[in-house]
């Protein structure tokens, strides 16, 4: 039986979802899911000093709103458990003193002061430890761990030869062992580091295909000298290209780029976020651009990643999620954009579905909904100009005369018969009473109603909607100011 796929989503707790991590996180998914496959979800929580209350809450938050269902993890179990490293503290000792045993990582007891010297004292500041206890007497380690003296332990990397191996993405990678800084696998307080627990875990946890960010790419050679050291398997890897900002600069939260929930903030849906990013440097076999989630699975291919950097296009993203408004189920639409057209709209009375109805075709995001109905509480200060639409043949002289008859004509309507039907009628009716055209009508009404010269929703729409009170108010408002 070929061997089960395992991926894993492996997020430091940093208090939000990089585009760049979730980007990560959809390829794990879909490299496990679309070979039957099992996503394990790991938080690396080692560093304590970042720790950030609630961060873990938004990695579980990210993966639910994005349908990313993990199979193990904290919150749902698994034979693997813990799935949180820093109550897997214990697991890591034992096999860095087994890799002490067998020659490959050695105790150092270095202190900080000297660290911090020889640091100092280097030409080349990125330059790393220099190897000092690598080669203390088994008597003087002895005697300094008896003595209570703390100690990190360091990976003992050899000093010739080469290290490689395939990457999915990047193929071939080769790295001079002599550049391998002997770097630390435990560290004083007894927690593993990010390079000693990636790999203990991925292990343990039966880990296939590991996908991470390709600044990963230089390091996974010490990760693969320490799987050789343990007599274990190598992983598939696959390193990712970031994702970009621009041609230069990578998108960071830091510099103020976009979170996964800044963009929900912005009004983006999850479903679009995770579409445009799965295209982010994964293309399909086709040029097909929609695709669900489930629907990502049934046409992953690994052979489909990139490793050019892609850029994140806002102006892309707010098209394709548009595109995901306007084909949305009505009433779904209705139930997400709600809590904003509440903010938009406060008049009581107020229909909310029939304007929801109008502006589902024409907003991008959900923000953009406010600015689109802000005419809707209280009537905007406008020019007489827009009255005048040479397409309509509207000027301001037939505007104010049609103005008047409009508002006799809808002060007899009664109440109860405000309806959309009703007014269409009456107004198409006095059109042709008039020997005028509809437009002629219709163009100073929405004006007079909405002071813009763009509407989600026409003349009768707006009637509708603002209600028999309101539109006589405005339409006479509309009649004093062509008249001055
Ligand atoms: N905790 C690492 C990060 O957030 C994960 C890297 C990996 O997937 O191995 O960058």
């Amino acid at each position: 039986m070929a061997k089960e796929i395992r991926t894993r989503f492996a997020p430091s707790p940093t208090g939000y979802m990089h585009i760049g991590n979730l980007r990560t996180a959809l390829y794990e998914y879909l490299i496990a899911k679309s070979q039957g496959g099992k996503f394990i979800l790991r938080i690396e929580d080692t560093d304590q000093e970042r720790y950030i209350e609630g961060a873990t809450d938004i990695i579980y938050e990210t993966l639910k709103q994005t349908g990313m269902q993990h199979d193990e993890g904290p919150d749902v179990g698994g034979d693997y458990g813990p799935y949180i490293q820093s109550e897997r503290k214990d697991t890591y000792l034992p096999y860095a003193k087994k890799l002490v045993e067998n020659g490959a990582a050695y105790y150092c007891f270095c202190t900080k002061d000297r660290l911090e010297e020889i640091k100092a004292n280097s030409a080349d500041k990125v330059a790393g430890y220099d190897r000092h206890c690598r080669d203390l007497s088994k008597e003087e380690v002895e005697a300094k761990l008896k003595a209570g003296t703390p100690y990190v332990i360091r990976q003992k990397m050899p000093l010739s030869g080469k290290t490689s191996y395939t990457d999915v993405v990047y193929g071939l990678v080769e790295i001079e062992n002599s550049e391998l800084e002997d770097q630390i696998l435990v560290k004083s307080d007894g927690m593993p580091t990010y390079n000693f627990a990636n790999v203990i875990d991925d292990h343990l946890m039966n880990i296939t295909h590991v996908v991470r960010g390709n600044e990963y790419l230089s390091s996974t050679p010490k990760y693969n000298l320490l799987y050789e050291a343990l007599g274990w398997d190598i992983p598939v890897y696959i390193h990712l290209p970031p994702v970009m900002k621009d041609a230069q600069h990578k998108l960071s939260k830091r510099n103020g780029d976009a979170s996964f929930q800044d963009l929900l903030k912005k009004g983006y849906l999850p479903e679009a976020i995770l579409n445009y990013i799965a295209l982010l440097g994964w293309s399909p076999r086709d040029n097909r651009e929609f695709f669900t989630l489930n629907e990502l699975v049934e046409n992953f291919y690994i052979e489909g990643l990139s490793k050019s950097p892609a850029v994140f296009d806002i102006v892309k993203l707010r098209w394709m999620n548009g595109e995901y408004l306007r084909n949305m189920d009505p009433d779904k639409y209705y139930a997400l954009a709600l809590p904003y057209l509440k903010k938009a709209v406060a008049s009581p009375d107020i229909d909310l579905k029939k304007i929801a109805s109008l502006v589902q075709g024409r907003a991008d995001t959900f923000m953009d909904i406010a600015p689109l109905i802000d005419f809707i509480d209280a009537l905007p200060e406008y020019s007489t100009d827009i009255y005048c639409h040479k397409k309509m043949k509207t000027d301001k002289v037939n505007s104010l005369e049609n103005l008047k008859a409009v508002l006799s004509l809808l002060k007899g309507i009664d109440k109860r018969d405000w309806n959309e039907e009703k007014l269409h009628d009456s107004l198409i009716n006095l059109a042709s009473e008039k020997g005028v055209k509809n437009g002629q009508i219709m163009w100073p009404v929405r004006t007079a109603l909405s002071g813009k010269d763009v509407t989600p929703g026409g003349a009768i729409e707006l009637l509708y909607i603002l209600g028999k009170e309101e539109s006589l108010a405005r339409i006479e408002t509309g009649i004093d100011m062509l008249e001055e």
